[in-house]
C-alpha cells in the first residue's frame, strides 16, 4: 500500500469508529414507546367534574387581585375569599392547624404520625393580577364573572393559580373525610402576594427556617403538561427544578443643564444611550447548562424526534455548539441559554429646548443560575466603562437564581411516577422556569423545589394566563383533581 493509501486507510477507519460512536450513543436515547405506559394507569377517585368547576368558578368571583401600589390592597376581600375556602372545604380546615402569615397568607399544617420525616409543602398563591373588566376590553367572558361555559371555567386566577389553590383543597378535602392519616407531615401554604413579591412566601419559608423545618420536597405552580410546542408536539410535562434570578438596575448619567441651543460635547442623554448601548453590546455568556442538557436529551426521546435531532442531542459533546447556535435563534431559547438583558425604562428630560441634568435607564436582567447579583452588577460596570454613570440596584432588589433541584432522583423521580401514572403516555422533563414563584424563598430550607401542577396546556393557551380569556377545562380540572389526590395520599406515605 502506498503512503497515500495507508492515510486514506486510517481516516477511513477513523470515519467508522467515529460514526459508530455516535450512532452507539444514541441508542441511549431510544424512542419511548409511551403507550406501554397506559397500561400502568392506577385507579385515581370518583370526582365530580361539574361540582369542582362550581368551587372554581366561585373562586374566581372573589376579587382577590394584588397590584403594583401596595396601598391598594384589600385584605376585606381576602378575609372573606378565606371565610369561603374554610365553608366549602370544612374537612380540609378540621384536619390541619391554621395560621395567618403576614397578614392575608395562610399556612395549614396536617401533622403526620411520625415527626422524625421531613414535610412536603403545597403551595399555591391566593392573590390575581389585575384584569380589565370593562366591556370591550377584550375578554369573551367578564373575569370576575366565574362563568362556565363551553366546557370551561372562565376568568381571572382560573389558571394562574386557583387551579392549583382549589385543586389541591378539594383533594385534600376528600382525603381528610376518608379518615386518612398522613404519617408524614404535609404543609399548604397559600400566599397572598405572589404576584407582587411574594413578601407572604417569604414570611412563610421563613417561620419554617425559625422552625428548622426542611422539607423533603416543595411543590408549586410554574410547570405542566404542555403540547404542540416547538420541540415536541407530543404531551410533554416539564418539571421546573430551578428557576431564574431577577435584577433591575438603574443607570444614571449627570450633566449640566442649561439651554439647549449651547450645549455641551457630552450630554447627560447621549452618555446614557451609550451605555445601553455598551450593556447591550456586552451579551451574558449563552451556553448549554446541565439541566438544559437533561431537558434535550429527555425530549430527544419523543417517537416523534428525526434521527438526525437524536444523534445531536445523544453526542452533545460534538454537536453541542450547533444545537447552542441554533437555540441562539429563538427568544426563549436566548433565555435558557443564559443571563438576559433588557432596558425597559427611561426617564430624561421635560422641555425639548431644555437640557436635562440627569437621564435614567431601567434595565431588567433574568439571571441564569451561573450569574450572581453581584456577577450582573459588575459585568455591566465593566461593559459601560465609564464612571460618570451611576449604576444602583432597583427596590426591591431582586433574587439570586434559584438553586438547581436533583434530577431524576429523590423527589423528582417520585413527582415523574406521579405524572406517569396520572398521565400515561407523556414524557417528562426538567425544565427551568424563565418566570419566578413563591417556590423561590423555600430555598432558605430546602434545595428540592419542583414547579408542576397536573394541568395540560396547548402552546396557545400561554397568552391566556396573566392575558385576556384566561380558562381552565371542566374535564381538565377535574382530572387535576384526581392526580393532586394521588399526589398527597402518597406524600403522606413516604417513607425516607
Ligand atoms: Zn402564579
Amino acid at each position: 500500500m502506498s503512503g497515500l493509501g495507508r492515510k486514506w486507510a486510517i481516516a477511513g477507519i477513523g470515519l467508522v469508529i467515529l460514526v459508530g460512536i455516535l450512532v452507539f450513543r444514541t441508542t441511549a436515547l431510544a424512542p419511548i414507546d409511551l403507550s406501554q405506559n397506559e397500561g400502568t394507569s392506577v385507579d385515581l377517585i370518583e370526582v365530580d367534574a361539574n361540582q369542582t368547576a362550581n368551587h372554581l368558578a366561585e373562586a374566581v368571583r372573589f376579587k382577590t387581585i394584588s397590584t403594583q401600589d401596595r396601598t391598594l390592597f384589600d385584605p376585606t376581600v381576602f378575609s372573606a375569599f378565606q371565610d369561603w375556602l374554610a365553608v366549602t372545604y370544612p374537612n380540609f380546615y378540621a384536619a390541619v392547624s391554621t395560621e395567618a402569615v403576614a397578614g392575608s397568607s395562610q399556612m395549614n399544617t396536617w401533622a403526620g404520625t411520625d415527626p422524625s420525616l421531613d414535610p412536603v409543602v403545597f403551595l399555591a398563591h391566593q392573590d390575581v393580577v389585575p384584569a380589565d373588566e370593562a366591556p370591550g376590553s377584550g375578554w369573551d367572558k367578564p373575569p370576575f364573572a366565574g362563568l362556565i361555559e363551553d366546557g370551561f371555567v372562565w376568568g381571572r386566577g382560573a389558571i394562574d393559580d386557583k387551579a392549583s389553590l382549589i385543586a389541591i383543597l378539594e383533594a385534600a378535602d376528600r382525603l381528610a373525610a376518608s379518615g386518612y392519616q398522613p404519617k408524614r407531615t404535609l404543609i399548604f401554604a397559600f400566599g397572598h402576594d405572589e404576584e407582587v413579591g411574594g413578601t407572604g412566601a417569604l414570611a412563610v419559608a421563613s417561620l419554617l427556617k425559625e422552625r428548622n423545618i426542611h422539607p423533603w420536597a416543595v411543590i408549586d405552580e410554574g410547570g405542566a403538561i404542555t403540547t404542540n410546542m416547538p420541540d415536541v408536539a407530543g404531551p410533554v410535562a416539564r418539571i421546573g427544578v430551578a428557576e431564574k434570578g431577577y435584577l433591575t438596575l438603574i443607570l444614571t448619567s449627570k450633566a449640566e443643564g442649561g439651554h439647549s441651543s449651547t450645549p455641551p460635547v457630552t450630554t447627560s442623554l447621549g452618555a446614557l444611550a451609550r451605555a445601553i448601548a455598551a450593556v447591550e453590546a456586552h451579551p451574558f455568556e449563552q451556553k448549554l447548562d446541565g439541566v438544559l442538557i437533561k431537558m434535550l436529551r429527555a425530549t430527544a426521546r419523543s417517537e416523534e424526534v428525526g434521527f438526525g435531532t437524536r444523534l445531536a442531542m445523544a453526542n452533545l459533546w460534538l454537536f453541542g455548539r450547533t444545537v447552542e447556535d441554533a437555540m441562539k435563534g429563538s427568544k426563549s431559547g436566548r433565555a435558557m441559554l443564559g443571563t438576559t438583558i433588557a432596558p425597559t425604562i427611561l426617564h430624561a428630560g421635560i422641555k425639548e429646548n431644555a437640557l436635562p441634568r440627569e437621564a435614567q435607564a431601567f434595565v431588567n436582567f433574568r439571571l441564569h443560575a451561573r450569574d450572581s447579583v453581584a456577577d450582573v452588577v459588575a459585568h455591566v460596570i465593566a461593559a459601560i466603562d465609564n464612571p460618570d454613570i451611576e449604576v444602583t440596584i432597583a427596590n426591591p432588589p431582586g433574587n439570586e437564581p434559584s438553586p438547581v433541584s436533583q434530577i431524576g432522583t429523590g423527589p423528582y423521580a417520585w413527582l415523574e411516577q406521579a405524572i406517569n401514572d396520572g398521565f400515561p403516555g407523556t414524557l417528562v422533563a426538567p425544565n427551568v422556569v424563565l418566570g419566578g414563584t413563591d417556590s423561590r424563598y423555600f430555598a432558605l430550607v430546602t434545595d428540592d423545589i419542583y414547579r408542576f401542577a397536573p394541568y395540560t396546556f396547548d402552546s396557545s393557551d400561554f397568552g391566556r394566563i396573566h392575558g385576556l380569556n384566561e380558562r381552565m377545562g371542566v374535564e381538565d380540572f377535574a382530572h387535576g383533581v384526581q392526580v393532586y389526590y394521588m399526589m398527597l395520599e402518597r406524600a403522606g406515605q413516604i417513607e425516607n
